[in-house]
């Protein structure tokens, strides 16, 4: 069965499948919705649907965040990105402006190692099979995992330096119930996948002698440890502070990388926290990296400092807040939002 769907915004119109993703429909039929992580993740393709709502299925608890984060009314706005098309449509507005709009590329890449970092996180090396891999330290890459009828593409950020361009690292978490974080953990070396890429904003702002200040939470910190090799090597002083949050001992990884990066760069200050370590077996410090920038930054410092957080969307909201309240600008302060 097809449905048609319309663009008002372009004049044309389109002939879907029904369930195509709504990305799909928009590349096909070469509207000018812009896309930028295609997951519900940053609201770039919040689109307003002038007919047919009902066509798309209800909201997910995500995408109402997401318009919500973005200033959009979630009753007006939809995440095209989020939806299948399963009657007729008429798109109306798009909120952002069309950027110049991602062109899909597939790329084959071979597992080179695969590392289990805890019981839930591995890290995942890959071989670049087809072309150099030029990305800037914070991007991210789109995997194809293969599902029993479609193609299902989730976003990891890579964990690895930019200056090899033919491999790149992940790292990712296991899921309770997901479906692409454990296909990816199930790949071992040799196994192939296929990903687009790199994608995204999140990137170290070029030119500024601000000092460096990076939260991490959970698997967050793969983009930020892109990020941080990146900086270590630029032969610059910056002080470089970075605030590492997990929940408990067992959740501990790239301990000893962070601990031979600051013996080895003295301007490089990690800081991990736990905030549920068990009674023993922990002497560090217990709480959230919220507690760390309340206690840690001063406004004077807020004011000289860059800041790149990376995590779930309420930790990267509460360190927002307190950043700007002690003096940081909006301007001054990068995110990425994982969930
Ligand atoms: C730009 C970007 C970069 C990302 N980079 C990384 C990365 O480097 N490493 C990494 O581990 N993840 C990363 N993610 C998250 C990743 O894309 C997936 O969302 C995640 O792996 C879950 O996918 P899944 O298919 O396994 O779960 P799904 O099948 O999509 O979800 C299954 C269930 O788990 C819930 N859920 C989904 N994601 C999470 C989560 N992260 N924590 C808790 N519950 C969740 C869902 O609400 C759902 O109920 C990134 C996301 C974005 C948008």
């Amino acid at each position: 069965m097809m449905h048609r769907v319309t663009f008002q915004q372009d004049g044309i119109a389109y002939d879907a499948e029904d369930g195509q993703w709504l990305y799909d429909v928009c590349e096909s039929a070469g509207a000018s919705v812009p896309f930028a992580c295609k997951a519900g993740a940053c609201g770039t393709c919040a689109t307003q649907v002038v007919q047919g709502e009902e066509s798309l299925g209800a909201q997910r608890a995500r995408e109402i965040r997401t318009l919500e984060s973005n200033g959009l009314d979630p009753r007006r706005y939809r995440l095209l990105c989020m939806a299948d098309v399963h009657g007729a449509l008429m798109l109306g507005a798009s909120a952002k402006t069309p950027k110049a709009t991602v062109s899909l590329r597939l790329r084959k890449i071979r597992v080179e190692a695969y590392r289990p970092l805890t019981l839930t996180v591995c890290e995942q090396r890959f071989a670049v099979e087809s072309g150099e891999l030029i990305f800037s330290p914070g991007q991210y890459m789109i995997f194809h995992v293969p599902g029993i009828d479609k193609v299902v593409r989730r976003s990891y950020s890579i964990a690895s330096h930019p200056s090899d361009k033919t491999h790149f690292e992940i790292c990712v978490r296991a899921v309770s119930g997901g479906f692409c974080s454990n296909f990816i953990h199930r790949l071992r070396p040799g196994d192939r996948i296929q990903v687009e890429g790199p994608y995204g904003d999140f990137r170290v702002s070029g030119g500024s002698q601000r000092d460096v200040l990076l939260v991490a939470t959970g698997t967050g910190i793969a983009p930020i440890k892109s990020m941080l090799l990146s900086l270590l090597d630029q032969g610059d002083r910056r002080r470089i502070r970075l605030f590492f949050g997990l929940r408990n001992v067992s959740d501990l990884f790239y301990t000893k990388m962070l601990g031979d990066l600051r013996a080895a760069h003295s301007r490089f200050e990690p800081t991990i926290i736990l905030s549920q370590p068990d009674p023993e077996g922990w002497s560090g410090l217990r709480g959230r990296v919220t507690d760390l920038i309340r206690d840690q930054v001063s406004p004077e410092e807020a004011s000289r400092t860059d800041a790149y957080l990376c995590g779930g969307r309420a930790m990267i909201e509460d360190v927002k807040k307190l950043l700007i309240h002690k003096g940081m600008s909006i301007e001054q302060i990068h995110h990425e939002t994982f969930f």
